[in-house]
């Protein structure tokens, strides 16, 4: 049997609510190819149609044909609209070929294999968890929960399982919880921000990919070879339908027509620099920074083809898919580059300018890294490395490590060895010797660029953990925060991300040390005024009580 790698499956490009000309915003995405069991279920997604409001298990998805001579039909190519709004069928498939295809996007931009924070391979998504206008990654049931509710006006149902944007959020929140385990720690706004940031920064960006929805969402009237230049200025765009998130959800909670449930990018660099500690604001402080730079970068290629107020109409909407995947890429392969606890908006910075530094030292094309440095500044975010080679990026280890004592051959899989490496270089790395260290991961990745260039690094994460009592502070030149009993109970994280070239010598080495004094102390004191250590009690799941309050909040 001949195997064809990927295959192409319908899928709802926005939401229901997102019509051009009367009908469905619908897009064809190429997945992975894999024979399907019924659900459907693959080898990382298990759809499982169960509502936890009315205890019900639905049929599921019967087990799609294979075929000898192709890749698998794609099922609901014919559908009509209003067999797509009504099949549950569809409704699975849709929820698993957009978790597949975020998961593949990470894949490729990592160069790697990527796993879900909790043990399972297969991540279970629930297409019609619950009566409730909500959505969810939920990490103790290994899932992806989308719930729906009826609309007051009429009853008829909207269902979170059919939006692109909210299935890319939530799967990102299971990656991103996959790759920094510790990013959901009680630790500063804005690691607290990162998580709804980033995840609303890959949905708007992936949709880029799905050039002929960009290109009827552009310009839903034209239908010539030619478009007008008002239509993608970048005051016109962040209004778009483009550039918002959440349409059907936005519009039926607020009863709006065409009320986006989030629209960071029209945020103002000066609502930015005073905005407050609250994570979901600073959150959109990164999405709208960063989708800054992508308008900026997007409509600086278009200005050259700009003739008598009208440009190609492909051009345009090829210019913007190279641009976001482009972005899109860097942004998720910064990861890679970021400490592993304690996540500040300027260490994503410098590990994004890092990240394409690293695929494209000379890039006079898009100037990506120009366009960074300048949203980001705008935005109030400095990259936290000045850069020694090249602006914003992290610098290489001051001292050279020892090397002669570990085995490069298994230093790229096995964290044992890692450790030695690690414990025997302490005093290089500026460990605290009696902390708990432990390496997190070792992963090798090739990441290659779009000329075909292959870049070969094995990205470790290592922890360090110390728990003391207020009263020991002071060992680490902390002090303690006014009104903090002396017996009370403090974790202290530090740790790094350690980046080896193919010859498994050391590139980067990027973290927080526990002996960073303004970092540890900033940290303990947030967490102390924003009563953590009094909260006798945490919310059941972080991802739903964020996207409860997210749902209801319109700004
Ligand atoms: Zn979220």
């Amino acid at each position: 049997m001949a195997y064809y790698p990927t295959r192409r499956v319908t899928v709802i490009a926005r939401d229901p609510s997102v019509q051009v000309r009367g009908a469905l915003l619908r897009s064809s995405v190429e997945i992975p190819n894999e024979e399907l069991q019924a659900g459907p279920r693959g080898y990382r997604v298990h759809v499982v149609d169960y509502d936890s409001s009315t205890g019900t298990l639905y049929r599921t998805l019967t087990k799609p044909a294979n075929r000898t001579d192709g890749p698998p039909h794609d099922t609901f190519e014919k559908a009509s609209d209003d067999e797509l709004l009504e099949s549950a069928d569809f409704h699975a498939m849709n929820a698993y070929a957009i978790v597949m295809r975020t998961l593949a996007r990470f894949e490729s931009a990592l160069g790697r294999r990527v796993a879900w924070s909790f043990p399972g391979h297969q991540v279970k998504v629930a297409p019609h968890a619950m009566a409730s206008a909500n959505a969810f990654y939920s990490p103790d049931d290994e899932a992806l929960l989308f719930g729906y509710f009826r609309r007051p006006c009429d009853g008829r149902p909207v269902y979170s399982c059919l939006a692109h944007d909210i299935i890319a959020h939530e799967t990102t929140h299971a990656l991103l919880d996959g790759l920094r385990e510790r990013y959901t720690d009680p630790s500063s706004p804005e690691q607290a921000g990162f998580h709804e940031g980033f995840a609303d920064i890959v949905a708007l960006l992936s949709l880029f990919a799905l050039r002929e929805v960009v290109e009827r969402v552009l310009d839903p009237a034209g239908d010539g070879d030619r478009l007008s230049a008002a239509l993608v200025e970048t005051d016109a765009l962040k209004k778009s339908i483009l550039l918002g998130l959440g349409h059907e959800f936005g519009q039926e909670l607020s009863g709006v027509r065409g009320n986006a449930l989030r629209r960071s990018v029209t945020l103002r660099p000066e609502q930015a620099r005073a905005c407050d500690d609250e994570p979901h604001h600073r959150g959109e402080v990164l999405a709208a920074a960063v989708m800054d730079a992508f308008l900026n970068v997007w409509m600086g290629r278009l200005l050259p083809y700009i003739h008598e107020g009208s440009l190609d109409r492909c051009r345009a909407v090829e210019e913007g898919a190279a641009a976001a995947d482009r972005l899109l890429t860097i942004c998720i392969r910064a990861l890679d580059y970021c400490p592993p606890t304690d996540l500040r908006f300027g260490d994503f910075a410098s590990a994004m300018l890092t990240a394409d530094w690293q695929m494209y030292p000379r890039d006079m094309k898009y100037r990506f890294r120009d366009a960074l440095r300048c949203s980001l500044g705008r935005f109030g975010i400095s990259a936290a490395s000045a850069g020694r080679e090249e602006p914003g990026t992290w610098d290489p280890p001051e001292e050279e490590p020892a090397y002669d004592r570990t085995h490069f051959e298994e230093m790229q899989r096995n964290p044992d060895e890692l450790f030695r490496f690690i414990w025997e270089n302490r005093r290089v790395f500026r460990l605290h010797e009696n902390a708990y260290t432990r390496v997190l991961s070792v992963r090798p990745s090739v990441r290659t660029g779009s000329d075909g260039f292959a870049l070969r690094e094995t990205v470790v994460e290592y922890l360090q953990l110390i728990r003391l009592r207020a009263s020991e502070l002071r060992s680490l030149w902390l002090s303690r925060p006014r009104g903090m009993a002396g017996a009370q109970e403090i974790t202290l994280y530090g740790g790094n991300a350690m980046i080896f070239d193919q010859f498994g010598r050391v590139k980067y080495n990027i973290g927080n040390s526990l002996f960073n004094r303004a970092r540890q102390q900033a940290r303990l004191n947030y967490l102390w005024e924003t009563g953590f250590f009094e909260a006798a009690s945490t919310p059941a799941n972080r991802f739903a009580s964020i996207h409860q309050r997210r749902m209801a909040e319109f700004r």
